[in-house]
């Protein structure tokens, strides 16, 4: 007989946004003439900039040709976006083409890590947390068991406004650190010399940190790092997710990549070869059109154009900010991040302000619990809105509260 992976039996039932979903239709069906803005779940609104579009349609035509075409492509990408990738996002951080991996995504990167890892690491997260962490090493089976709203076997680190979102050093000896600055919820970021105790404590426990860069491209403050290998040492403890999702709007488009330096050995085993193993094995690379547009990027015009788009999001996030601060609310984020995190006004709790804003304003946003134990009392809105959405929604809000 067959058996199942038994792990996925013990994820909790329904995930986040489907959750969200339902109420918002509940909502939308019970009352038809009201308008409802999303704030809620992350996707980019603005379209794709002209330069990967023009890119795009030049690889399309290739394709059409029989010099031009391409079948199966490198499984770690095709070099030309690889070394544009070293040369502009790790210009001096003496990271080469080889220790990029491209991929469809830095979801999928985040998830499939867990391959190369041994199932009993002690895996340490930060809470709230972007969800894919957590729930893949429960599927690994690295969690342990889902109580009282927590896995037993994972090692929380609270990030709230108490400690100023910034995740505490381990009391105890943990093996695999997700860290993700500027964060999804939170907004919130990490500075170098924050940063450097970790990767200071990744050395001296010999454990590996995993960290998510995916929203380096809101970084507007000097002192925070874009890269984790801005850190001295970083490149022998740290592997690092980056995504054109956010940062040009390939949210639709599916490009992104993970960065595994061959100075990073667990063991004496160089994670670089393992996960070019398992690349290869599981994975057939990202379309030859996609990594043109991908590359396209880093032209002077697509720069500049995903920069205006990035500004626009930006500017969202500070009127979200300055709206919700004047309607007396504690916001965070939004500085170096399309996300801003509130704590809900007199200690109610994230749900029931949820369904408060939903019913009274028309506005839909992401309760903080649904990150994790200690994003309850918090609300996240996304800049990802357009300007009026964004203008209407605050003025809304302004209203009830
Ligand atoms: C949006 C997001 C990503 C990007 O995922 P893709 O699969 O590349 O679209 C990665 N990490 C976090 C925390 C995110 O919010």
């Amino acid at each position: 007989m067959a058996q199942i992976n038994e792990n996925y039996l013990k994820l909790p039932g329904s995930y986040l946004f489907s959750t969200i979903a339902k109420k918002v239709a509940e909502f939308q069906e019970k009352n038809p003439e009201r308008e409802v803005i999303k704030m809620g779940i992350g996707d980019v609104t603005r379209p794709l900039v002209p330069a990967v579009i023009e890119a795009m349609h030049k690889a399309v035509d290739e394709m059409g040709t029989a010099e031009g075409f391409r079948g199966y492509g490198p499984e770690q990408g095709y070099d030309f976006l690889r070394n544009k990738i070293v040369e502009n996002d790790y210009k001096g951080l003496g990271i080469e083409p080889d220790e990029i991996f491209v991929s469809d995504g830095a979801k999928s990167d985040c998830g499939n890590i867990g391959d190369i890892f041994g199932t009993d690491n002690k895996v340490a997260v930060c809470d709230p947390v972007y969800p894919v962490y957590v729930d893949t090493n429960a599927m690994a089976g690295r969690a342990g068991d889902f109580i009282n709203e927590k896995w037993s076997d994972l090692y929380y680190m609270p990030c709230t406004a108490e400690n100023g979102f910034m995740p505490e050093i381990p009391k105890e000896k943990v093996d695999m650190i997700y860290l993700c600055f500027p964060n999804n919820p939170t907004g919130e970021t990490l500075t170098k010399e924050q940063l450097k105790l970790w990767v200071d404590y990744a050395r001296e426990n010999e454990s590996v940190i995993l960290f998510d860069s995916a929203y380096e491209a809101f970084i507007t403050e000097q002192d925070v790092p874009h890269s984790i290998y801005e850190i001295d040492g970083a490149k022998e403890v740290a592997i690092e997710f980056r995504s054109f999702s956010k940062t040009a709007g390939f949210t639709g488009t599916r490009c992104a990549y993970t960065v595994v330096p061959k100075d990073l050995k667990v063991n004496g085993t160089s994670l670089n070869q393992l996960w070019n193993r398992r690349q290869c094995t599981k994975f057939n690379g990202v379309p030859y059109i996609i990594q043109r547009a991908a590359e396209a990027v880093y032209t002077e015009e697509g720069r500049k154009q995903i920069k205006e788009n990035i500004d626009y999001y930006l500017e969202n996030a500070k009127i979200i900010r300055e709206s919700l601060e004047k309607a007396g609310l504690e916001v965070y984020g939004g500085i170096n991040s399309p996300y801003v995190w509130a704590k809900t006004p007199n200690g109610i709790n994230s749900w029931d302000f949820f369904d408060k804003l939903l019913t009274e304003a028309g506005v839909v946003t992401t309760p903080g619990s649904g990150f994790g134990p200690s994003g309850e009392g918090y609300i996240r809105f996304t800049a990802f809105s357009t300007r009026e959405n964004t203008e209407k929604a605050m003025e809304k809000i302004a209203g009830i509260l």
